[in-house]
């Protein structure tokens, strides 16, 4: 899969991307993420990307000019260019069964808005799907195109070591619940133990127990999961 990312502050990624798994991923050439910064693409001559919005009020919107530009140069090198997720607090709120969809995908291009955000003919001229990663506001869509980014890469067969990892993951396609409480040594801390079925390697006996506990939590934490 290959990844666009358009950002005033693509340096923010070099760490995420460097990392862990991800890092794993590109080097195995299962992901490819490409960092496009749009002040590249500017026509305003003292460089500038934003401007003050029509009509008054606080901060600075993006111009249209130089994040048009951006992503139609890009699209325009691509036979088969996929689509373009606009980073944004006014969007279908993300989730997993979203994710299981785009990882689908060969292609996606993603924009990390700033400040006030987009002026709204990027919208309309581009026509992004608009992804909001919840109901509140982060300074920039960066972390939340990362957010997305893991959360498909984690998807793409190879990615994780253990494939069953993806599977058994809370919300994951297998069951679309949360995941059962894990342990690992030592037996005993602290005065609390491992229950004792954990410890039985009697599988079938352990799959019930951990199915038994993640319909539990999921009752009493998210019972509208249960009830989808
Ligand atoms: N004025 C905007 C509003 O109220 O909807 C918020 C702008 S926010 C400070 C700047 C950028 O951060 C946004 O353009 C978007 O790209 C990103 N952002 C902030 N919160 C987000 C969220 N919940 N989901 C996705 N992106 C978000």
């Amino acid at each position: 899969m290959r990844i666009d990312v358009f950002s005033l502050f693509p340096e923010l990624f070099s760490g995420f991307l460097g990392e862990s798994i991800l890092k794993r991923a590109l080097d195995r050439q299962l992901l490819d993420v490409r960092l496009h910064n749009p002040r590249q693409w500017t026509e305003n001559k003292h460089g500038r990307v934003d401007d003050r919005p029509y009509g008054g009020g606080p901060g600075m919107v993006l111009s249209p000019q130089p994040i048009v530009d951006a992503v139609q140069a890009i699209r325009s090198e691509m036979e088969q260019p996929g689509p373009i997720l606009l980073l944004s607090p006014t969007g279908r709120t993300w989730n997993q069964r979203w994710a299981e969809e785009l990882a689908t995908e060969p292609h996606l291009m993603m924009l990390c808005g700033r400040y006030e955000g987009f002026d709204q003919r990027i919208l309309d001229i581009l026509q992004p799907i608009e992804v909001s990663i919840g109901d509140y506001v982060i300074n920039g869509g960066e972390v939340a195109a990362m957010v997305l980014i893991e959360t498909v890469m984690r998807l793409l067969p190879g990615a994780l070591g253990d494939e069953q990892s993806a599977l058994q993951d809370s919300f994951s396609s297998e069951n679309r619940i949360l995941e059962f409480p894990q342990y690992t040594r030592p037996r005993e801390f602290r005065g609390l133990t491992v229950p004792e079925v954990l410890l039985s390697g009697d599988h079938p006996k352990i799959d019930a127990w951990r199915r038994q506990e993640s319909e539990t939590r999921t009752r009493q934490r998210r019972r509208e999961l249960l009830d989808e």
